[in-house]
Formats: structure tokens, C-alpha cells, sequence
């Protein structure tokens, strides 16, 4: 564990260091609180952390107050280590924010234990932000393709459809559908079918850019959000990725099996205002129509203006 001392004594910080050190401690040492709080602003930056009251610029309860009043640099746990003796003194450094309070010449016994204390606090405030993590993850994917899920990869299109019509770009979507799939699952089981579809999103996510999305949008369907992009070069994107599902058959325990995807593409008209669903439906129509023209193709739609208000 990192702990950042911060004192402008040198000889307190020493003692300090030399215990930490020896309790297996990493440490990060400065000697005044603007410092402290630069290193605290940084990624990485130690969660716990040993401040001095007084020191010059930034003072350790100031440090504290700032720390406990920004966001988004993660939960540090702050004991305050100082000869400020007095009752007011403790009940002002903790209002302050500072979790714990520690009077000098304090034993080292006492340093030790306090210290085991915010490490364990620590860890739980890991494990929760892990949790958290895991279930953002997933609320918002689908489990067995890792691919957005249909109310996020919708949730984006929406994002990215308001930035293009406020900033006047281009903006396309995919829906993709695999082909006789019901018989994938018929001739070779259930499993080879999820297998296909695990592989199948694989190369999805890989045919596209960096901001460029990939959804599962049902059983079987994906929808891409395409920001920047024209029908025409929708249309490109759309041949890369019938090229990389049907050019190399995925293989499930050693057979290989053939696989084939149609795709309806959809963009926005130029100064058209449509929503979300608006693109949908006609990349859906377009899909549509690449069923009924033999499969294993894209169709376009026509450039999507949205319907008129009222
Ligand atoms: P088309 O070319 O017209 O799209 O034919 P299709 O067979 O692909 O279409 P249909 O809608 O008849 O069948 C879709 C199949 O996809 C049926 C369903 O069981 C299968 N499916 C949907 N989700 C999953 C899944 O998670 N795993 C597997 N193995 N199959 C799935
Ligand atoms: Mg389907
Ligand atoms: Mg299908």
C-alpha cells in the first residue's frame, strides 16, 4: 500500500518514513501541502495519506477541506498528524474531512494500528468500486457477446445522433442480421450457435473504428452506430464486414461452419432532423430488402430526413 506523508519537518517526516518503511509501507514523501495536493490530483496517487496540520502554502485541514470538495480523483483516506492538542483542534481537523486524527509525540504502536485501520476502510472502498464496476458492465452488455446491449448501443445512437444534428455531420447506421441462422442452431446444436454468434461479434467489433459502436441488438441482430459516416462510405464499412463474416467459416470443436450476415444501412440526410427509431426502422427496411435480394448483401435505404414535427 501507498502512503503519501506530507510534513515540512524533516526530522518528523524521517521518523515517520523510516516506521512506514518498516511496516512494509511504499511511500511518497513532500514537505508542503501544495505538493501534496498536486500528487493527490494524479492517477495512481497514494490512497492513504499522512498530513501535517501546519505547513507552508496549502495547510493540512485546507488540503483536507479541498480534497473532500473535488470529485472524480477516488476516496483517500487522510489521517491528520499534529502537535495541535486541543479538543477544538481534533473536532475542526475532522469537520475538515480528515478521517482519523493523530496528536504527536504519538507512539509508534498507535501510527501502526491507525494505519491498518484506513487500509482496511481502503479495501473496502475497493471492492465496492469493483462491484459497482462489474455491475455497470453488466447492466450495459450483452453476457455472452460482450457486445452493448440493445438499450445501450441504443442509448448511443441517440448521443451520437444529437451531436450530429447540432453539429451538422454525417452520421450512418447498420442493421446486420445473420443469415439462416435458426438453421446453424438445427444442424449443429445450440452451443455451436452461441459459439458462432461469440465469434461473429468478434470480427464485428474488429471490421469497425475506434468510435464506431456494435450492438446486439436481438437474438441474432446487431445495429452499428456509424458517427462521421455517409451512405457511401456506410456502404464500404458494410462490404468489410460481410467480407469478414463470410470469408472464413467459424470453426466449433473442429467442423467448419459457414456463416453469412445481410445488412440494411441507413444515414442521415443532410440537415434532416431524425430520431433515433427514424434510422432504425430504415436500416430495418433495408435489411429487409437484402433478405428478399438473396442475403449475404447490403442494401441502402434513402438518406433518413426524420419525420416533420406535429
Ligand atoms: P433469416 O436469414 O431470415 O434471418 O433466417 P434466420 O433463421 O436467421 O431467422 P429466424 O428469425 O427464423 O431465426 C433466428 C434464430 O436465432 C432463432 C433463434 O433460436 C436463434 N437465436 C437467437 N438468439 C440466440 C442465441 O443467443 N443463441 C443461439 N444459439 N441461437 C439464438
Ligand atoms: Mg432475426
Ligand atoms: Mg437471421
Amino acid at each position: 500500500m501507498k502512503v503519501l506523508v506530507a510534513d515540512d519537518d524533516l526530522i518528523s517526516r524521517g521518523l515517520v518514513k523510516a516506521l512506514l518503511l518498516k511496516w512494509g509501507y511504499e511511500v511518497t514523501e513532500v514537505n508542503d501541502g501544495n505538493t501534496a495536493w498536486n500528487v493527490l490530483q494524479q492517477k495512481d496517487s497514494p490512497r492513504l495519506v499522512l498530513l501535517d496540520w501546519m505547513m507552508p502554502g496549502l495547510d493540512g485541514v485546507e488540503l483536507c477541506r479541498r480534497l473532500r470538495g473535488s470529485v472524480g480523483s477516488g476516496y483517500h483516506y487522510v489521517i491528520l498528524l499534529t502537535s495541535r492538542d486541543s479538543k477544538a483542534d481534533v473536532i475542526s481537523g475532522l469537520n475538515a474531512g480528515a478521517d482519523d486524527y493523530i496528536i504527536k509525540p504519538f507512539i509508534s504502536q498507535e501510527l501502526e494500528v491507525r494505519l491498518r485501520a484506513g487500509c482496511r476502510i481502503l479495501k473496502l472502498q475497493r471492492s465496492l468500486e469493483e462491484a459497482l464496476e462489474t455491475q455497470r458492465y453488466q447492466a450495459t452488455h450483452d453476457s455472452l457477446t460482450r457486445l452493448l446491449n440493445h438499450g445501450e448501443i441504443f442509448k448511443v445512437l441517440e448521443k451520437e445522433l444529437c451531436r450530429a444534428s447540432r453539429q451538422g455531420t454525417p452520421l450512418a447506421v447498420l442493421m446486420g442480421d445473420l443469415d439462416h441462422f435458426k438453421k446453424v442452431n438445427d444442424t449443429y446444436g445450440h452451443l455451436a450457435g452461441d459459439a458462432v454468434l461469440v465469434e461473429v461479434a468478434a470480427r464485428m467489433q474488429n471490421s469497425i473504428r475506434l468510435y464506431d459502436a456494435v450492438g446486439r441488438y436481438g437474438g441474432e441482430e446487431f445495429l452499428f452506430v456509424l458517427p462521421g459516416c455517409r451512405l457511401d462510405e456506410a456502404l464500404l464499412i458494410a462490404g468489410r464486414i460481410l467480407a469478414g463474416i463470410r470469408e472464413q467459416p467459424v470453426g466449433f470443436r473442429g467442423i467448419p461452419i459457414d456463416v453469412t450476415i445481410s445488412l440494411g444501412v441507413a444515414a442521415r440526410a443532410d440537415g434532416g432532423q431524425p430520431q433515433a427509431i427514424d434510422l432504425v426502422q430504415a436500416a430495418d427496411a433495408a435489411l429487409y430488402r437484402a433478405k428478399l435480394n438473396g442475403r449475404n448483401r447490403a442494401e441502402p435505404a434513402a438518406p433518413v430526413t426524420g419525420r416533420p414535427a406535429g
